[in-house]
């Protein structure tokens, strides 16, 4: 497997690093396990300090931080620059908020008194997505390192100058070494890792089919496990919704990161009312995206993250044209160097069309139109995936109602779905299990310890 940073937007090769040996993450491991020893004894003031130092750097930073992320894996840069504060902000959060998130919590049994000391359970290892290379990051490794666990981070293969700048940013923040590692392995490296005694959880945020491999060792070695997989959200149009703004965040929606966010809005779903000039106007509005170099400020839509990924959406929508589902906008990669794809729209889908099923990761939008309220609903929880999702209506108890019978984890009504270090983000169904962000986030790799005191003369 190849380590590299591919410049999406010519297809060049730019960089390449050499994977570890088993003998160096085998270093890194016994360091982290060392760092944790210590680490767990500093006070949270110690390590918010810490935090906050590596918020400070980042956000000192953004503009170089921010190229790396569009170079490796093709984001406006626009967005890359968005990107570097909210993960500044995800890290300033738990700085600010981890002590009191995790204060004892006083309980009150029939006898004597008991408490909750919210321990830390050791080293965790995080593996990680290209899409928000350093957002990924930030909401795994800044809760847990509040906790006092120690983190080692798998980052994707095609990000690796972001994964080695996150690592320096430590480093220059002054963490004690073994706080935070970056390993370059491949995935099967790292699901083979999780058997090690000196592991005590994992997290993985990414496909299916990484997630299910990297959770059954887990599970086979006892270990806790978080999984941020997929998602396919649904983008409900109600009839009594402002269409202008819906199409405005539908475009949004689909299109913000070059259309590979797990959360993006990937079926749109509109009541026969307004259907017909809900697609009018959000066909007219992707057709009109200018589609180019991600660096440049008037870009709209840059690259996917690298070749194979364009040849895959362009794979997905061809079998699904060829099993019967219509192209109202695009279909075709961009005629230009790079991973370029088409803003496209298909429509005409059913159940045993691959688009029906499987998640677009890319500029790609699904569109289907529905008889009511109660056909968008069955609609919307017609997929294995469970992450987000959002109802557009006039009537906010009415989109309430909606999200109360969608059987995703996080339901936006009048937006569509997206994230701050204030609220908890994570899926149900085959996007996963766990949350990480908020008071959530920092709940999954604690050990929730009972410390109880009784009188001796206490009954039994
Ligand atoms: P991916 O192939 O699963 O890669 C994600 C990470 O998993 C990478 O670091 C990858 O390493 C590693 N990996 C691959 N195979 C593995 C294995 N067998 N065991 C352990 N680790 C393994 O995912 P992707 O397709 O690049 O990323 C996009 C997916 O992530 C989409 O499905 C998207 O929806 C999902 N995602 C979910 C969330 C969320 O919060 N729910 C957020 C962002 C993205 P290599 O790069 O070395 O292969």
């Amino acid at each position: 497997m190849s380590i590299q940073t591919i410049n999406p937007t010519t297809n060049e090769v730019v960089m390449s690093f050499d994977e570890m040996t088993d003998s160096t993450v085998n270093t890194a491991v016994a360091q982290a396990a060392s760092a944790y020893n210590d680490w767990r004894k500093t006070s949270f003031a110690h390590r918010a300090q810490l935090l906050h130092k590596v918020a400070d750097l980042m956000r000192a930073k953004k503009e170089q931080l921010a190229k790396l992320i569009t170079l490796e894996m093709g984001k406006l840069l626009s967005q890359a620059e968005g990107e570097i504060v909210l993960s500044a902000d995800i890290i300033d959060y738990y700085a600010d908020h981890g002590a009191k998130f995790l204060a004892d919590k006083r309980l009150s049994p029939k006898y004597g008194e008991a408490f909750i000391r919210y321990s830390p359970i050791g080293v965790l290892l995080g593996v990680e997505p290209w899409n928000f290379p350093f957002y990924q990051v930030a909401r795994f490794a800044a809760p847990n390192i509040m906790i006092g666990n120690t983190v080692l981070v798998k980052h994707a293969s095609n990000v690796p100058q972001c994964a080695l700048a996150i690592e320096d940013l430590f480093k220059e923040a002054e963490a004690p070494a073994g706080l935070y590692t970056n390993l370059f392995i491949s995935g099967k490296r790292a699901s083979a890792l999780v058997s090690d005694v000196r592991i005590k959880g994992v997290s993985l945020t990414g496909s299916e089919a990484a997630g299910a491999s990297l959770a059954a060792e887990a599970g086979k070695h006892l270990k806790k496990s978080v999984l941020e997989l997929g998602g396919s959200d649904a983008f409900i149009i109600l009839e009594d919704a402002d269409i202008d703004k819906t199409v405005e965040w539908a475009v949004v929606g689909r299109m913000n990161n070059n259309g590979e966010c797990c959360v993006a809005a990937k079926r749109f779903i509109a009541v026969e009312a307004i259907a017909d000039e809900f697609i009018k106007k959000f066909t007219d509005k992707l057709s009109k995206l200018k589609v180019g170099d991600p660096m440049d400020p008037a870009t709209e839509l840059g690259p996917l993250c690298n070749e194979a990924a364009a040849v895959q959406i362009a794979d997905q929508v061809s079998r699904s044209v060829s099993a019967g589902a219509r192209l109202l906008l695009g279909g075709k990669r961009v005629n230009r160097k790079g991973a370029f794809m088409e803003p496209t729209i298909l429509t005409d889908l059913h159940p045993g069309i691959p688009a029906y099923h499987e998640e677009l990761f890319g500029p790609v939008a699904s569109f289907y139109r529905v008889k009511d309220e109660q056909a968008a609903i069955d609609l919307a929880n017609d997929s294995d995936f469970g992450l987000g999702g959002s109802v557009f209506t006039g009537d906010v108890e009415r989109g309430r109602r909606v999200a109360d019978q969608i059987d995703t984890g996080m339901v936006f009504i009048n937006h569509p779905t997206w994230t701050q270090a204030d609220l908890p983000f994570g899926g149900t169904k085959g996007s996963g299990y766990g949350r990480e962000l908020s008071e959530l986030g920092i709940d999954e790799f604690v050990n929730k310890k009972l410390i109880r005191t009784s009188a001796l003369s206490d009954p039994f």
